[in-house]
């Protein structure tokens, strides 16, 4: 059975504790043992997949379709095991497994409390694949004291009771803020932290003191006093350069040597962190600079892009750039010509998004990109938007498109090129939906297969014909208009299997125009750059060359 380590925060939110289980799940992966992370999530949504990115960043979308926390993302990227839909759970989530529960009259006619049934069910989320692995990594989101945190915090401290002593373990992530005037670090907020969690039964056994200055042994040994834990598993960490540096940085500072001592394992078995070198090499000795727009509609929180991001750093990493984002928020070319802005760009990006707002000026970028021969990559509605692009542009179709537009203004103003989709195969299944269908869940969601042309751009990108790869998607390009559209030169050159849906568009005289309907962006690791970034800064750089 899998070893677990229940990850808090407290003191203050966004310390990075997505980060920190990450970079911990890496390095115990480095010293040879097997991992799965796990966010568990307060909030009352059933999952992220309605929330707006403005509140709440990407939906990172699994495999297996479930639309999650980006933290998810970190801890694939970081680990590369890919998460399951049973990696992420939110109260939402929970209560309503327990009110149908009721309403089928599960529990034959007993009083439901959050003691023990919420609780319950918490644990028994905790319990699927613990015999998978070696170590399971659970993260609660929010921080210590949240009202709606609590049945989180009663449900681990329970299920560290039920397990044989030395299963469980709990770290705690806190903040030593620095007063500037005294120069101290305080230690205070982090002891009321930890006091806090005590008088809900959790001792932690590391803390892990986020810092901007070095921490004074005298105060590492006053918060291990106060906080009765071992001095050496008070871990420091400090500000990075790059999210990559956290597993060597870590490593460093004894976190996963605190782990094993948690947990007894004698001798450690020796870490390899040769990947995590040379990913920390490539992030700190690039030979060169490459400039890429995202043209979007949610710029102003970069989160909203997070994989796309990442990405596009992997991408960086193994061309030996250095990527630098310029964010360009699309509603300006509906006033401003494009070229003001994206002249001197090495590429532009159009990225995934809903709704109307913006897309006339993502248009105009498409159209900017094709013309000018700027590498372009369109991901999901920035691939909609490019056969749109295409569609008005040169293949005559003047009103061309998206029913999403026309069904969020209820009138009829466009020819419907990028209709709703109401069935597809999944598997060996017929899925059906409809327009009046629930928001939550039933998009087109998770990793499809698709087949490129061989000969096609893609095709040498990808170095195979079949791939597969994630999706998050209610509208697709009309497959009837293809014949119209690959006569005005925009290739469809990966499509479903089933040659019904619409993949992948390029356009083969230019060179390199790519618009995928799925997002590769979330499949891409520091240590395997996706090959669609990996090519796409590729190109850039080779334009960087030019101009
Ligand atoms: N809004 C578009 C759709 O639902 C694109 C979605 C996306 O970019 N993820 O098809």
């Amino acid at each position: 059975m899998a070893r677990y380590i229940f990850i808090t925060g407290g003191v203050v939110s966004s310390l990075g504790k997505g980060l920190s289980s990450a970079a911990l799940g890496a390095l115990l992966q480095a010293r040879g043992f097997s991992v799965r992370l796990r966010k568990l999530d307060p909030y009352l949504n059933v999952d992220p997949g309605t929330m707006s990115p403005f509140e709440h960043g990407e939906v990172f979308v699994t495999d297996d379709g479930a639309e999650t926390d980006l933290d998810l993302g970190h801890y694939e990227r970081f680990t590369g095991v890919s998460a399951r839909n049973t990696d992420s759970v939110s109260s939402g989530r929970i209560y309503s497994t327990v009110l149908e529960k009721e309403r089928r009259g599960d529990y034959l006619g007993k009083t439901i409390q959050v003691i023990p049934h919420v609780t319950n069910e918490i644990k028994a989320f905790l319990d699927v694949g613990g015999d998978e692995v070696d170590f399971m990594l659970c993260e609660i989101g929010g921080t210590v004291g949240d009202i709606e945190g609590l049945p989180f915090f009663e449900a681990i401290r329970q299920y560290a009771h039920d397990k044989p002593r030395g299963q469980c373990i709990f770290m705690h992530l806190t903040l030593l803020p620095y007063l500037a005037a005294s120069g101290e670090l305080k230690t205070k907020p982090t002891q009321h932290s930890v006091k806090e969690l005590q008088s809900i039964g959790i001792a932690p056994d590391i803390l892990v003191c986020r810092s901007e200055q070095p921490i004074p042994e005298k105060e590492r040994e006053k918060i291990a006093l106060f906080c009765n834990v071992r001095k050496e598993a008070v871990v420091a960490a400090y500000d990075l350069k790059t999210i990559y540096d956290a597993p060597l940085a870590y490593h460093e500072q004894g976190l996963d040597q605190a782990v094993l001592d948690a947990f007894d394992i004698s001798p450690a078995p020796k870490p390899d962190l040769s990947v995590w070198r040379d990913v920390s090499d490539r992030v700190h000795h690039p030979e060169g600079e490459v400039r890429v727009a995202i043209v979007g509609k949610y710029t102003q929180l970069e989160d909203a892009y997070k994989s796309i991001v990442e990405a596009l750093t992997h991408g960086g990493m193994a061309n030996r750039v250095k990527v630098r984002v310029e964010w360009v928020d699309a509603e300006l070319f509906e006033r401003e010509d494009p070229a003001a802005h994206l002249e001197g760009l090495h590429a532009i990006l159009v990225p995934g998004g809903f709704g109307e707002r913006g897309t006339e000026g993502m248009i105009k970028a498409a159209e900017f990109a094709r013309t000018r021969k700027v590498p372009y990559m369109g991901i999901c509605l920035g691939m909609q938007l490019a056969v749109l692009e295409a569609a008005r542009n040169v293949a005559g179709i003047i009103s061309a498109g998206s029913e999403e537009f026309d069904h969020e203004s209820g009138k009829k103003r466009f020819e419907p090129v990028v209709y709703h989709l109401k069935e597809w195969v999944q598997g060996n299944a017929k899925v059906s939906r409809k327009v009046e269908d629930d928001k939550g869940g039933t998009m087109r969601l998770g990793a499809y297969d698709a087949t490129l042309s061989a000969g096609s751009k893609v095709a040498e990108v990808y170095g195979t014909t079949t791939i597969d790869e994630r999706h998050r998607h209610r509208y697709e390009v009309d497959i009837k208009y293809r014949k119209q559209l690959e006569s005005a030169g925009l290739s469809f050159s990966g499509m479903s299997p089933d040659g019904k849906l619409p993949e992948i568009v390029e356009w083969p005289d230019h060179p390199w125009f790519i618009g995928v309907q799925f997002h590769p962006e979330l499949k891409s690791k520091p240590f395997d750059p996706h090959p669609l970034f990996k090519d796409f800064i590729r190109a850039a750089k080779e334009v960087s060359r030019l101009v």
